[in-house]
């Protein structure tokens, strides 16, 4: 071979050569490789010719390749794909150039690939020369496939790995290879697996197979780079197929498939689908539990562990409040940074709650996490009938302290504004709180749980005791209250005794004292509580982005709703139709004026009652008007006659005479801002003050017999004592 002069320091060489026309070039990197040079040979064995290159100038010539095979680990729920490559981009130039950088610990760059054939120059001596020298009696030690087994097709692992691919950890070579190695049916056993190799090769090398990785990393870098991969395999599937290792999918392996098909997303299918997908895609069984607990894997994999959660708290909320100005957010922490509760009302929701009925209704529900807590949600209802959010919080458990102060906070976004009106299950516990912290408000019961707990106490038709109680609860007056309740009472003396206690005024419309309008819990779509049920089971931070996009997703629902009204109309579509029904009724009532300056009216209605209607006051008897704030039948009779008599517009009259909250105007109003998601942490920018602040989890007291049980008030009426019952938890869901 001809001697060429070459200068070391300046130029660099190329190696590669070309086994056959149809596999691609290999590139000859390190030592391993001019060994597998040296001993490759194509099916006439033949020695493949080595193509040599000149390059001029270190570097000058670095071509980086970079691709993504899988999106791993967390992605952020709303983050572009491109963000994601540029980060992973950066994050490769940044971990190769100064070998500072952990990439363990950064989010999004799980797997990359990167291929530098001019990275290492061919005579450079390699760290673990030692070890190497082990390696290639491994090699010797596998038979040659061409030889033993020559009748035998080859076939690809289908892990797609190339040679110099790197990766952020070992584990993240496992999960690609165990995926791989289900998919494509092929066992893999491991030579070594130290800090700084792993090498697996075919479970039937021993029967030919001369499938073989080797990924190792230079103590100097945290990535692991593939050094040899022969990715043909040569034996039988069938052998694989029916060998006795253990065909049993495992948690890791169920995010794996999760993160492929979600990738960066919380919403995965129900443990059940997640077990048939895992059957029908890689042939593995798994139980219910493992689809679960991989299920949640993946979770902790986009949004971090639980213990991050809490260790991210105060950076997320700084960007929370800075992508959706005017929220406030309050974090309590106890002894040594451990987080307590919280608080967060979106600027949004502030503004929004300006144009709406003054009801505030409080939820609460355990937290089905690790570190247990309640989930505090304070809605409105919108004039349509929707759930609109106003603040929501994590306390320990329902006792006056917790209360009072996620109370004091919403009291801080929300003041005691006179007519302000609260709606909620706990009614005894969180009494006495709402009347020390917001003094000038009413509280009312919860209808829908009111009549739960009302049924526990009624042996025979709860059915018709639940409806029957209803129509109590609904009753516009009071006489017509006593006489649905006299009835309650003959049918079902027990339950009426317990109303009785409870209070007509916590739950009798009639009996309210303050603005409560057609507001009441049993007849909004769904309780707030059953759409958050799933998110109940993540993390802080994952638990809190469901919601956050749940609200956006309400907001732009509702916004367009409101902007695809008829430019005509003028109340909300549920108002509308109410007024609808009732026209053709009021057109053949009877009105007489009683004063035709204050526009009082005596209208008689089709069974021949009479009803008083006072226009300039907004009342009628029957107090359905009073009290919804929406013309009944007698007004809008009423107003049809001075309408007549003045010779103006009657539906005009009619509109004025319903409460600014039903107009399409102000339903618009509380949704025309949008509400943002926090963006994926890789876009985060911090200043170092909130960067410093940093939360501990919790140590809330285990719910069931302990210390702070005496504290626990019970909701009304509450029969039982209510505990998670895991197993119940880990059944289907049933949707
Ligand atoms: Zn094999
Ligand atoms: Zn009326």
């Amino acid at each position: 071979m001809k001697k060429v002069a070459i200068d070391e320091a300046s130029v660099k060489l190329k190696l590669s050569y070309n086994l056959s026309k149809v596999r691609r070039e290999t590139y000859i990197v390190d030592d391993e490789d001019v060994f597998i040079f040296l001993t490759e040979s194509d099916e006439e064995s033949r020695i493949p010719v080595l193509h040599v290159e000149k390059l001029n100038g270190i570097g000058v010539e670095r071509r980086e390749e970079i691709s993504v095979p899988e999106r791993r680990s967390s992605v952020g729920v709303n983050v572009r794909k491109d963000d994601v490559l540029n980060e992973v981009c950066e994050m490769v130039h940044d971990g190769y150039d100064n070998d500072v950088n952990d990439c363990e610990n950064v989010v999004g760059t799980e797997i990359v690939a990167v291929e530098r054939p001019m990275e290492r120059p061919v005579n450079s001596v390699e760290e673990e020369d030692e070890d190497d020298r082990i390696d290639y009696d491994d090699i010797h030690n596998i038979p040659r496939s061409v030889e033993v087994t020559p009748q035998v097709i080859e076939w690809d692992d289908g892990t797609g790995i190339e040679i110099g691919q790197e990766f952020c950890s070992r584990e993240a070579v496992w999960e690609l290879v165990n995926r791989a190695a289900k998919q494509e049916v092929f066992g893999v056993y491991t030579i070594k697996s130290d800090p700084l190799r792993l090498m697996l090769r075919c479970r039937q090398a021993s029967k030919g197979c001369t499938w073989y990785l080797r990924v190792a990393r230079t103590k100097k870098s945290h990535f692991w780079s593939v050094r040899v991969h022969r990715k043909m395999h040569t034996c039988s599937r069938s052998v694989e197929t029916t060998s006795n290792s253990i065909q049993r999918g495992t948690p890791r392996l169920i995010a794996s498939v999760l993160h492929c098909d979600y990738p960066g997303n919380l919403e995965t299918p129900t443990p059940n689908n997640i077990m048939s997908i895992v059957r029908g895609r890689l042939g593995v069984h798994c139980s219910y539990s493992t689809a679960l607990r991989g299920k949640m894997l993946h979770v902790s994999d986009v949004r971090g562990t639980p213990e991050r959660s809490y260790t991210m708290l105060f950076s997320y909320l700084y960007m929370l409040e800075k992508v959706n100005p005017g929220t406030v957010t309050y974090v309590e922490l106890e002894g040594e940074k451990k987080f307590k509760y919280l608080f967060i009302a979106l600027g949004a929701c502030i503004e929004g709650f300006r144009t709406m009925r003054k009801v505030i209704v409080v939820d609460a529900t355990h937290l089905k996490t690790v570190y247990g807590g309640m989930l505090v949600i304070a809605t409105a209802q919108d004039p349509n009938h929707h759930h609109y959010p106003l603040a929501f919080g994590i306390i320990d458990s329902e006792n006056d302290v917790s209360w009072i102060w996620f109370l004091e906070k919403l009291k801080t976004v929300y003041s005691d504004v006179p007519g302000l009106v609260f709606i909620s299950d706990r009614h005894q516990s969180i009494k006495k709180v709402v009347k020390t912290v917001y003094p000038n408000a009413l509280h009312a019961a919860c209808i829908w749980h009111l009549c739960q707990n009302m049924r526990d106490r009624v042996k025979i038709d709860k059915d018709g005791a639940a409806v029957k109680f209803r129509d109590c609860a609904h009753a516009y007056t009071e006489s017509e209250f006593e006489k649905e309740f006299g009835h309650f009472t003959s049918l079902w003396p027990k339950a009426a005794d317990f109303l009785v206690k409870v209070g007509f005024e916590k739950w009798s419309r009639c009996h309210f004292k303050g603005d409560k309008y057609n507001i009441d819990t049993s007849n909004s779509a769904e309780s707030i509580n059953g759409v958050f049920k799933k998110a109940r089971k993540y993390h802080l931070l994952p638990m809190i982005d469901v919601m956050i996009s749940k609200f956006s997703e309400w907001f732009n629902e509702h916004r367009q709703d409101s902007s695809s009204c008829p430019i005509t109309a003028q109340v909300v579509p549920t108002v509308e139709n109410i007024l609808h029904i009732r026209c053709p009724i009021a057109a053949k009532l009877t009105v007489f004026e009683l004063n035709s300056y204050n526009q009082e009216y005596n209208v008689i209605d089709l069974n021949s009652v009479s009803f008083l209607v006072d226009l300039k006051m907004k009342s009628c008897s029957c107090k359905c008007f009073d009290i919804d704030k929406i013309p009944c039948v007698h007004a809008m009779a009423a107003a049809r006659h001075l309408a007549r008599k003045e010779g103006r517009n009657a539906n005009t009259t009619i509109y004025g005479l319903c409460s600014v909250y039903y107009l399409i105007e102000s339903w618009a109003l509380a949704y025309y801002r949008t509400l943002y998601v926090v963006p994926h942490e890789s876009v985060w920018v911090l200043p170092a003050h909130i960067k410093e602040l940093v939360a501990f989890p919790p140590e809330y007291t285990p719910k069931g017999p302990g210390r702070n049980q005496e504290k626990r008030f019970p909701s009304v009426g509450e029969a039982r004592k209510r505990r998670i019952n895991l197993e119940a938890w880990l059944q289907p869901e049933e949707d």
